[in-house]
């Protein structure tokens, strides 16, 4: 079958289904990042790959920013799991064209962000290559339970931290005209799309308060992700377009497309969480600890509704809208 058909999230369930298992993997493949014991306790794994002309273009990113993201979107899945990075390993494939100034703005991005996290760079390896390929895999040490994508149950409120779509709409207003009016909101969208924060303080407190069900960073845009929770946790949802927290820049830019890039934009980078509704006080009251506001947008229901937006009437959003699949056209 051709890549194309069977999409990202068929070829890992064909990867999983094969993957030889070993002793002390926890949690292995199909969830934001890996929960492995050994010796003297446990550690979380997880690696993601950036490919020029596919997730970046050097003409509209700086090597300080494609550095620093990098990193960022790794230490986003170990926040997922509720996690605390810890090491870091990082190889590049380099053209061997680029100035060598080049690569040490990329390690400037990547330090400043592993500087601000305690995150130690421990290895890797470079080689050449005809464009830029950034492998990074991050180690962390987990709760005392891991946060995973299937413990939501049917009743429970569905939340996300901070705001929704910043980075997709930014990244399209890359590519239009600008009135000098905006730009100013335009730079903000485009400092999340290029650095994204990782929630780590959020993650890390859901955890240890076992507070979250469920949860997963919002990378392949909000539908996409909560599709991955309801498909481990067996359960559908309902969301409420009116309540998707969206920033002021965001509403100013927006337009007619309203939340279409809340719902399926992609690399929010948020934490998209699932909790008892008995637990809505102790989440609201979160805030101080997670550093972030956190928002409750929706509930889990019978698995047979699937995933429904509601508008401010409660009528159902004829949706055909979908996240991102790498392979997928
Ligand atoms: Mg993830």
């Amino acid at each position: 079958m051709k890549l194309s058909r069977l999409g990202e999230f068929g070829l890992i369930e064909r990867i999983r289904r094969r993957a030889p298992g070993g002793r002390g993997v926890r949690i292995g493949i199909g969830d934001d990042a890996a929960w492995v014991s050994h010796g003297s306790g446990s550690s979380l794994i997880t690696a993601d790959l950036l490919i020029e002309g596919v997730h970046f273009d050097l003409k509209r990113t700086s090597l300080f920013a494609l550095g620093y993201k990098s990193l960022a979107v790794n230490l986003s899945d170990i926040a997922a799991m509720g996690g605390t990075p810890a090491y870091a390993i990082l190889s590049l494939g380099i053209p061997g064209n680029l100035d060598s100034k080049r690569i040490d703005e990329f390690y400037r991005g990547f330090n400043a962000l592993a500087k601000q996290y305690d995150v130690a760079l421990i290895g890797g390896d470079t080689n050449v290559a005809e464009s830029i390929i950034i492998s990074v895999c991050v180690i962390g040490h987990p709760p005392l339970r891991p946060v995973c994508r299937s413990g939501a149950k049917v009743g429970d409120d569905i939340y996300v931290t901070g705001t929704l779509g910043d980075s997709a709409l930014g990244f399209k207003l890359l590519h239009k005209k600008v009135t000098s009016t905006n730009r100013h909101s335009i730079a903000q969208l485009l400092e999340r799309h290029h650095k994204p924060t990782p929630r780590l303080a959020a993650g890390a407190v859901l955890a240890r308060r076992h507070l979250a069900t469920a949860m997963i960073d919002v990378s392949d845009g909000l539908l996409q992700d909560l599709g991955h929770i309801c498909g481990a946790s067996n359960t559908g949802a309902v969301i409420w377009n009116e309540q998707l927290p969206l920033s002021p820049a965001y509403r100013e830019l927006a337009g007619k497309e309203g939340t279409v890039y809340a719902l399926s934009g992609g690399e929010d980078y948020e934490l998209l969480f699932c909790a008892r509704p008995r637990h809505r006080k102790r989440i609201e009251k979160l805030k101080a600890f997670a550093q972030v506001k956190i928002t409750r947008i929706g509930s889990c229901v019978s698995a047979d509704r699937r995933i429904t937006v509601l508008d401010s009437g409660g009528k159902p959003l004829a949706l055909p809208i979908k996240g991102h699949d790498h392979f997928k056209k």
